[in-house]
């Protein structure tokens, strides 16, 4: 038997059933945080894999074929890496250094199940899920929703939603942000309130959105303006160092939070696993890059005075910017 997903190249999923879709809570660079005793947050972080609601117990099946680590028996880890691929929220491990067959070198066996799906905060079915991750352990992580074919029959049907656009000074990432109202002038940064909606096996999440962009165009000018960024805010991997201010330069640390709603700098721009603080700099001179010259007068203006629509669209891992 050969299985569609190889045809496809896309990933079985490391629960049964290996083909069928299943859900996800969470997606690659959602906003993570580290908290101390206090409940203050003392390291941001990217999400590096994805979230898949799984009730304890279930069993957790290896993608690659391998060994299991050598860990401590009297101290179990909770996130065992097989080859290229990483799982926690762990308990119930089969023995350290054990022979392990992944999912993808099975045709008549059975795969070694690795362990099962721990109970995971707060104690019931709520929390439980399997963190699954992709990449080599210093990272880059991949996204599993789009790696190669991404996991088999993902599907993600639920639309991301936009709650909220406003603008602020650029440099507002930082510990001082300063919202602007119309009318707009300078350098602005545009921040969104946004998630998407996750269906994939019927289950329904929200998650951080796989993309964001911004958008302008005049009304009423003639000629017409209008400006669509190249690049934007958007998941194919996550790179260490990932802590701390690349994390700012995505979400608002005013309004972090490891859950929803999030708050993205939409004119800032992921390149090459790098944040690039970028803005939109309304008195930008005609022809020039984005950080270019100011214009000396109106008529010299990519955005010469007058009004302007803004919109932020995200982007699901599957369907089209909303
Ligand atoms: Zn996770």
């Amino acid at each position: 038997m050969i299985f569609l997903y190889l045809l496809l190249s896309t990933y079985p999923w490391p629960i049964r059933p290996f083909d069928t879709a299943h859900g996800v809570s969470a997606t690659l660079g959602d906003a993570r945080a580290t908290r101390d005793a206090q409940g203050r947050i003392i390291r941001y972080r990217f999400h590096r894999g994805i979230d898949i609601p799984a009730d304890s117990g279930t069993g957790v099946f290896s993608l690659e074929s391998g060994r299991m680590p050598n860990y401590s028996l009297s101290n179990p880890p909770s996130g065992v890496r097989i080859g290229n691929y990483f799982y926690d929220h762990l308990t119930n491990l089969v023995p350290p250094n054990d022979t392990i067959t992944g999912i993808l070198d099975t045709t008549n066996t059975h795969p070694t199940k690795i362990g099962e799906v721990r109970d995971y905060p707060p104690s019931g079915p709520t929390g439980d899920h399997l963190h699954f991750q992709i990449g080599p352990s210093g990272g880059p992580y991949s996204n599993p929703l789009n790696e190669d074919g991404g996991l088999v029959n993902y599907s993600d049907n639920g639309n991301p939603i936009v709650y909220s656009l406003d603008f602020w000074r650029s440099g507002s990432e930082g510990n001082t942000a300063t919202q602007v109202h119309s009318p707009l002038w300078g350098k602005i940064e545009i921040r969104a309130e946004c998630q998407d909606r996750q269906t994939s096996g019927g289950v329904n999440t929200t998650s951080g959105i796989y993309k964001v962009k911004w958008y302008v165009r005049s009304i009423g000018m003639n000629p017409s303006v209008s400006y669509h960024p190249v690049d934007c805010i958007g998941f194919n991997q996550v790179q260490p160092p990932n802590n701390g201010a690349p994390v700012l330069l995505v979400y608002d640390r005013h309004n972090y939070s490891a859950s929803s709603p999030f708050y993205y700098w939409v004119t800032n721009v992921i390149k090459n696993n790098d944040v690039v603080d970028e803005y939109w700099n309304t008195k930008l001179r005609i022809g020039q890059a984005w950080n270019g010259e100011d214009a000396r007068i109106n008529a010299e203006a990519e955005y010469p005075d007058g009004r302007y629509i803004v919109w932020a669209f995200g982007k699901g891992s599957y369907n089209n910017f909303v």
